[in-house]
Order: C-alpha cells, then sequence, then structure tokens
C-alpha cells in the first residue's frame, strides 16, 4: 500500500480534500469533507474520553492567540527554528538537520550540487498583528503548540478542580508551524490540530509517570485496532532531546514513507512553569497540603497530531482483498468501529415505496442511536463496496421477504457473513453489536 491509494480514496469518497481546490489549492492545506470530518470528531472523541474520564485529568480549551512573552518564556521566539540550506544551483530549500545527503556529503538532495549557502535559521511561528496598528509592539503569534496555553493555567485548572499532584490536563486544538518542507498529505501541515495532555507529578516520582504514560499511550493505539507490529517505541538520544527534556520518547508508526513519530512522549521537568514564574513574575508553585511544603511540579508530557493520527488509523485499516479467481478486488477499511464514521448503512433492495418505506423509517430510528447512511441506488454487492471502502462495520438490507417476516438481513463488514435479524429489535440491538464487533 502507498500514500497515493490513500489520498486518492480520501478525495474520492469525501475524507479529505485540497484547500481552496478550486484556486489551485494552498499549500499543504487540507479540508476535511463530510466523512473526514467526522472521522476527525471520531479521533478527538476517542482521545478526549481516554483522558478525561480519568478522575486524576480534566480538560481545558484555550485561545490559538497568547500574550506574546508566553513566546518568550517558552523558547520559541528565540529558538523555535529551524536551519535553512539554499542550493544555488537548483534553489531547492532544504533543512540543514535532517537532510541526509546534506548530512553525510553537504550536497544537494535534489541535483547534487555544493555549491550551497551557509545554513540560516528560520523561524517556525505564524506572525500576526492584533488590532488596528501593524506596528512591532502589536505583533502575536500562532501557537506553535498547545501545551503553552495549559502550563499558564496550570494553577487555574488546580485551584478550580481541586485537584491533587498528580494530576494533568487535557487539550485539543489547533496549532500553526511554518514547516520549511511540509508534506505527505495530511503528515506534516502547517496548520494542524494537537491532542496534547501535561501530567503534573512531584519531582523524584517523575521518572515513574514517564515509563506509565509510555505504555499508557501505546495500550491506547492496540485498543483502537492499530497493529502492534506497526508501532515502536524510538528514545531520543543525548543530542536528540530538545532543550527542556530530561528525557523523551516518539511513539513511531510504519507510515507507508517508514518509520515516522505519531507521537512524544516526554520528561520536561520543572521548565515551563519555572520559565512562566520567571516571565510573568507570577508564583505556579504547588501547595502540597499534607505535607505542607511547596513546589514546582514536573511535567510528563504526551503529545500527538489528531491529522497524523488519522493518517495512521486510515492506512493501518486499508485492506485490499480478492474476492474471487476472476480477480475481484474489494477495497475495506477495517476502522474500529468507534472510529468508523457510518456505523450502519440502511440499503432498501430495491427502490419499490413499500421497501422504501420501512428503510426510511429505520434509518430514522437508528439515527437517534448512532450515524447512519442511506443508499438505495446500484446494485446490492456494490452498494456492500462502498460501504466497505469507508469502513461501515454494518450494512442492513431490506428486501420483499421483510413485508411478510419483519426482519431484515445485517451484514458484517470484515466476515462479510449476513444473518436475519428482527427489525424492532435492531435499534436496541445495534449498540451492543457494535460493542462487540
Ligand atoms: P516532527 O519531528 O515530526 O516535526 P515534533 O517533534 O516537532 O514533530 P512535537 O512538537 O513533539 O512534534 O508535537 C507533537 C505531535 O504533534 C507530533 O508527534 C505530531 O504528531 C504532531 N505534529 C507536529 N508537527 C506537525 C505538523 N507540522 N503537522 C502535523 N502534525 C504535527
Amino acid at each position: 500500500m502507498d500514500l497515493a491509494q490513500i489520498v486518492s480514496l480520501s478525495k474520492r469518497r469525501g475524507f479529505v480534500f485540497p484547500s481552496s481546490e478550486i484556486y489551485g489549492g494552498l499549500g499543504s492545506c487540507w479540508d476535511y469533507g463530510p466523512l473526514g470530518s467526522q472521522l476527525k470528531m471520531n479521533v478527538k472523541k476517542i482521545w478526549w474520553n481516554a483522558m478525561t474520564r480519568r478522575s486524576d485529568i480534566c480538560g481545558l480549551d484555550a485561545a490559538i492567540l497568547m500574550a506574546p512573552m508566553v513566546w518568550k518564556a517558552s523558547g520559541h521566539i528565540d529558538g523555535f527554528s529551524d536551519p535553512l540550506v539554499d542550493c544555488k544551483n537548483c534553489q531547492t530549500r532544504f533543512r540543514a538537520d535532517n537532510t541526509e545527503s546534506y548530512l553525510q556529503h553537504k550536497k544537494c538532495p535534489q541535483c547534487g550540487s555544493t555549491q550551497l549557502s551557509e545554513p540560516r535559521n528560520f523561524n517556525l511561528m505564524f506572525k500576526t498583528h492584533m488590532g488596528p496598528v501593524e506596528d512591532s509592539g502589536s505583533a502575536v503569534y500562532l501557537r506553535p503548540e498547545t501545551a503553552q496555553g495549559i502550563f499558564v493555567n496550570f494553577l487555574n485548572c488546580q485551584v478550580t478542580t481541586r485537584m491533587k499532584v498528580p494530576f494533568g490536563i487535557a487539550q485539543i486544538g489547533k496549532s500553526f508551524r511554518n514547516e520549511i518542507t511540509p508534506g505527505n498529505f495530511i503528515f506534516r501541515t502547517r496548520e494542524f490540530e494537537q491532542m496534547e495532555m501535561q501530567y503534573f507529578v512531584k519531582p523524584g516520582s517523575d521518572q515513574k509517570y514517564y515509563e506509565e504514560w509510555k505504555n499508557t499511550r501505546l495500550n491506547f493505539y492496540h485498543k483502537f485496532g492499530i497493529k502492534k507490529e506497526n508501532l515502536r517505541f524510538h528514545p531520543h538520544g543525548p543530542t536528540e532531546l530538545a532543550h527542556y527534556a530530561k528525557a523523551a520518547v516518539d511513539v513511531q508508526y510504519l507510515f507507508p514513507m517508514g518509520w515516522s513519530e505519531l507521537e512524544g512522549v516526554h520528561n520536561r521537568g520543572d521548565f515551563d512553569l519555572t520559565q512562566h514564574m520567571k516571565f510573568s513574575g507570577k508564583s505556579l508553585e504547588y501547595f502540597d497540603e499534607a505535607a505542607k511544603e511547596k513546589f514546582i511540579p514536573y511535567v510528563i508530557e504526551t503529545a500527538v497530531g489528531c491529522d497524523r493520527l488519522i493518517l495512521a488509523f486510515l492506512c493501518d485499516a486499508y485492506h485490499e482483498e480478492k474476492l474471487d479467481e476472476a480477480g475481484e478486488v474489494r477495497v475495506v477499511l477495517r476502522l474500529h468501529p468507534e472510529l468508523a464514521p457510518v456505523k450502519a448503512a440502511i440499503l432498501p433492495l430495491s427502490k419499490k415505496p413499500e421497501l422504501q418505506e420501512i428503510a426510511e423509517k429505520l434509518r430514522s430510528d437508528l439515527s437517534e442511536v448512532v450515524e447512519c447512511a442511506y443508499d438505495e441506488s446500484a446494485s446490492i454487492g456494490k452498494r456492500y463496496r462502498r460501504q466497505d471502502e469507508i469502513g461501515t462495520p454494518y450494512c442492513v438490507t431490506i428486501d420483499f421477504d421483510t413485508l411478510q417476516d419483519q426482519a431484515v438481513t445485517l451484514r458484517h463488514r470484515d466476515t462479510m457473513k449476513q444473518e436475519r435479524i428482527s427489525l424492532v429489535s435492531l435499534a436496541e440491538r445495534l449498540p451492543m453489536l457494535l460493542k462487540n464487533f
């Protein structure tokens, strides 16, 4: 399977479209279509629930625009940059720190020329202006990560929830980075959505929670169906560690272009809270009532890109299956039922009004419970294929026997097995069927 198959399916079926397509698109920007927006909603939901339904984690939704001093304190204004090199021969611009031909032979990755500029640092933050006057005093930044919204709200959350350390704050939201080399579809874009959780712990217990969160995050991916052999840890060596990190590991996924970071789990120590105390002049110390002592908590962070995770789920779920000796192939997305944008498709066998009436009533009843689709065009086989391709776990067919026996045919996406099931019991049984899928 290659990425082109996922891009093509996404476009054809309405998962992801190029942004501003009728104007020729905009570099590395993508729009989630009818099915993609629902899939994205489901991905956020499983992450959000996995985090905030724990008694030790609360949620937050901070603003994208923040006081510019936040980025001074976090180190982004001074340090959030990539070293860029220009090829004088073919004008290609590339990153000096992750381009193999440059690192090994100081050569352009495009044309092999050695006529290259010195690396220059390029800040990845998008800058804009707040208010009517565009001077340096009105400059603000689109956040390059959601984490800082959590750090500056650490005490607000702690005081209002009365949670005790260790506890976490989870957030989902857009981040922006003026990436030099975006690409690989929704893997690396300039506007993307992050799902981050910062877990505040007592110094000294950080290593234990770091290990715990590594495993918790891996188990999350297993639970939602990502194949174990497609996931691995990549611990950061001393040269890879970010300035703020005490320890860091990437959860990597085997994307079509190779093993790449899906999520980062970091032990950030007390770097962020200490910096914000220094720059804001406000105390962010935690008071431990029981021990009657004050301390600055350490932070264990888990950070995953929602878009990157969607790509991993799509790649992992995508299967092409040979159906017969004649070579008929079906494309099936074996998405976990909680992720599937449509849970059940209602398919009247023909356009006869008596079947349509039952089918429409069933669609309306089931839609109270789960996301449903209705399709009455083309042959039943073709309609099954359409649903397989978007990962719909169940198809429900209403045929002429239904008029006599008040039963319908329930077809299972993965096994293609069919069973007869009573019409009236379906709304009640469907959630259980999805649960046990
Ligand atoms: P990379 O090394 O791929 O640039 P990073 O180490 O800078 O990523 P973090 O700052 O740790 O990434 O961000 C956490 C997560 O956010 C990443 O694991 C990734 O899933 C996601 N992410 C980061 N940058 C992008 C991007 N440009 N497009 C899509 N997702 C991104």
